[in-house]
């Protein structure tokens, strides 16, 4: 039995296949796809136990090769992908550009279900996304601000689906970490204009009061006037009254507190260590300390959780009315993080997950909030995507840049990623993943 699917190319871009595929199945099949470009045209073979489907057409680009790989993915799937043939993270890019070339949103929408195969529905959101994205900040390239990404990488425990860097915090001399990271921003010598500040993990609030009252003074003393300045509250387990409130005291004006479920049996099979109360009473003080924008994370398509509980998540999470909720849909690792590998069973659960992405909408829309950021993960469970919903004015500048890649961002802390213009291009900056390679350093 084969497990995996086998891939058979001449040309380079077997990832594709695979990404394709993956958004179409996850699981094991035994299944065998060949892919073969020559004198302009791409030969494409499907071959299983049972069938044996082939076809030739005219190659000019990549996306010849995609979408034949596509249809015939089709054919034996028995049904096509909203995502049509887009498999790359940023979507919202393909629109950014087309509109900063003054192309109409109808144009746009053609474009996006003739060349990708999209869905109408999916165009249409990512209209709505870019349009939302463009009521908060520029989307062209902007040369004269700059975003800052502090990385605190440690987690209190880790939890089954994490695919971040996440260390464990009990290893580690934290106070050494964040000395080396005041360091590391007071060498920063940069003078353009600060669009956000945004700390994240990993688990920011596992910082002790002390270790992160001197971080924030160095970070407001360092960069001067007004811009968003987001701390990742992430694990209700890290935090409390005093954190929030030196958060507060230095004018981190945006947090996110993220339950990623409310079932608290979930909470325990995913390794979380807190309860769906203790995720509530957090909340409401970080709203007695005088948050006024506070997101939500949650994830769809966790283990033992079908429509039932994503909606009991969801009330619980509308009876607190935060300013923001990011969904994710699980991203899939290894074969092993998905119980259901028999095909009917994934196609199923594929339209459970559907089901689940409506009523994150329904909900935002009834809290009128508006999707306003959106990315795609390789692997990503059914192939859908995440979405930023945010209430207006509430919207994040960080996670708008950082998907549109039109500014620079400073990397800070271990394993940080951020990037830099380079003439034209784009260039990605990743600090070493090595604490001690990254202390040298510093
Ligand atoms: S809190 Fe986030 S970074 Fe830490 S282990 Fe969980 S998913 Fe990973």
């Amino acid at each position: 039995m084969i497990k995996i699917l086998k891939v058979e190319t001449n040309h380079k871009y077997e990832l594709e296949i695979r990404h394709l595929y993956n958004a179409f199945f996850q699981g094991e099949k035994n299944i065998v796809i060949k892919s073969d470009i020559c004198d302009n045209k791409i030969y494409t073979e499907l071959k299983d136990e049972n069938v044996h489907l082939k076809d030739c057409r005219e190659y000019n680009e990549k996306n010849d090769l995609k979408r034949a790989v596509y249809d015939i993915l089709k054919s034996h799937f028995e049904e096509g992908l909203e995502w049509g043939i887009l498999t790359g993270i940023r979507p919202t890019k393909i629109v950014v550009d087309l509109k900063l070339k003054g192309k109409t949103d109808e144009y746009i929408i053609s474009m996006l279900e003739k060349n990708y195969y999209m869905s109408e529905e999916k165009s249409k959101l990512l209209i709505e996304v870019v349009n939302n994205e463009e009521k908060k900040v520029r989307l062209n390239k902007i040369d004269d601000s700059i975003n800052v990404y502090i990385n605190i990488p440690f987690c209190p425990s880790r939890c089954y689906y994490c695919s971040f860097m996440s260390m464990d915090y009990t290893k580690y001399d934290i106070d050494l970490y964040v000395e080396d990271l005041i360091k590391e921003i007071n060498e920063i010598t940069q003078k353009k204009h600060i669009l956000s500040v945004y700390i994240g993990g990993g688990t920011p609030s596992i910082l002790n009061e002390i270790q992160l009252e001197k971080l924030l003074l160095t970070i407001r003393k360092k960069f001067l006037g007004k811009y968003e300045f987001t701390v990742e509250a992430g694990r209700v387990d890290t935090l409390n009254r005093k954190k929030l409130e030196v958060m507060k005291k230095y004018n981190v004006n945006r947090i996110s507190i993220n339950p990623q479920t409310m079932n608290d049996s979930t909470l325990e099979a995913i390794g979380r260590k807190h309860t769906s109360k203790d995720v509530i009473d957090i909340y409401n003080i970080a709203r007695e300390v005088g948050f006024e924008n506070i997101n939500m994370d949650i994830i769809l398509g966790l283990k033992n959780e079908g429509v039932e509980e994503v909606k009991y998540t969801l009330s619980e999470i509308s009876k607190l009315n935060p300013e923001s909720i990011t969904m994710h849909v699980l991203s899939v690792k290894t074969n092993s993080d998905l119980n259901r590998n028999i095909e009917e069973e994934f196609l199923q659960y594929k339209e459970e997950i559907r089901k689940m992405i409506l009523e994150v909408h329904d909900l935002s829309s009834a809290l009128n909030m508006n999707p306003y950021y959106l990315y795609r993960q390789k692997n990503i469970l059914g192939g859908f995507e995440n979405i930023g919903f945010a209430k207006d004015g509430k919207e994040c500048v960080y996670n708008i840049h950082m998907i549109e890649e039109n500014t620079e961002i400073i990397p800070i802390g271990i394993g940080a990623t951020g990037r830099k213009f380079e003439k034209d291009k784009i260039k990605r900056i990743k600090n070493s993943k090595n604490m001690v390679k990254y202390i040298r350093e510093v």
